[in-house]
């Protein structure tokens, strides 16, 4: 009896160090928290999205819906490490623990559920072609089996294109979509494909004003989510009750309003938050 005593205060002795250890641990336990700062994936080159600005801030929907996610965790503003998550890194980062979540206009969908577990959906876009604003031979997504397309690695927009869209077209694939857009511009490329909500932003921008258009195809739909790490249903619950109350307190609409405004983007309506996604 005294020894499974003590046996017993050893293993609490045990459990206690080993709680100790994950506390204050390195960076990679923590899965992308630490030290009172929290860890976020966004892409740093989406404009209306997630874009790092020259004087080193950060704007964008996806910036705005995950400060205020992470003010619902217990984060400042001031407290968020911007990491940047290319289209094809996104699961990685987030498997390894370098990021705590992923919010950059990341489609929730099956293949991806194998990997990572998503929050949301938090809002609703639809792939879509941005071509030379004289161009006249590209109206719909067949045409371009015969065309030079760009795309980026990783991203369901260039698997729909493989899959069924135009399978026969010339796919170029970058590491991320504003290569593909100098490719536009100098003729390299014919068409840019991805989200309607990622073009509209390019397109707007003054550099590029009058130098594209947009097709409105509406080619699929692209639920937005936050990428967690799988198994994390507890962080996934809060992250869903964060989404939901920046839909209902009206601060969704604002950020809407605020990075897709200037672009002109008809966005859908705020989805229904599902703790299912
Ligand atoms: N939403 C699509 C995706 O998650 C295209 C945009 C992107 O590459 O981030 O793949």
């Amino acid at each position: 009896m005294k020894l499974h005593k003590a046996g017993t205060a050893a293993a609490a002795a045990l459990v206690l160090a080993l709680t100790a250890t994950a506390c204050g641990g390195d960076k990679s336990s923590a899965g992308g928290s630490d030290n009172g700062k929290i860890t976020i994936g966004i892409k740093f080159d989406q404009p209306g999205l997630g874009l790092k600005k020259p004087d080193g801030t950060y704007a964008g929907f996806d910036v705005d819906v995950a400060t205020y996610v992470a003010k619902e965790l217990g984060y400042d503003a001031k407290d968020i490490v911007w990491k940047e998550a290319p289209s094809a890194e996104r699961e990685n980062l987030i498997a390894n623990g370098d990021v705590k979540f992923v919010a950059a206009t990341y489609t929730i969908n099956d293949e991806r559920k194998k990997k990572v577990d998503f929050a949301g959906p938090y809002f609703l876009a639809h792939q879509d072609l941005l071509v030379r604003a004289d161009e006249k031979s590209i109206t719909k997504a067949e045409d371009l089996n015969t065309k030079k397309l760009c795309s980026v690695t990783g991203s369901t927009s260039a698997q729909n294109v493989k899959d069924k869209l135009a399978p026969k077209a010339d796919l170029q694939e970058f590491g991320g979509y504003s290569e593909c857009l100098t490719g536009l511009e100098n003729k390299a490329v014919d068409a840019l494909t991805t989200d309607d909500s990622i073009l509209a932003g390019y397109a707007s921008q003054a550099e590029h004003k009058g130098k594209f258009k947009l097709l409105s195809l509406k080619l699929s739909d692209e639920p937005y989510g936050i990428g967690l790490k799988k198994g994390d249903t507890e962080l996934q619950k809060k992250i869903n009750d964060a989404l939901t109350k920046m839909e209902s307190d009206g601060s969704w609409e604002k950020a809407v309003t605020d990075n897709f405004g200037p672009a002109n983007y008809k966005n859908e309506p705020a989805p229904k938050i599902d703790a299912t996604s």
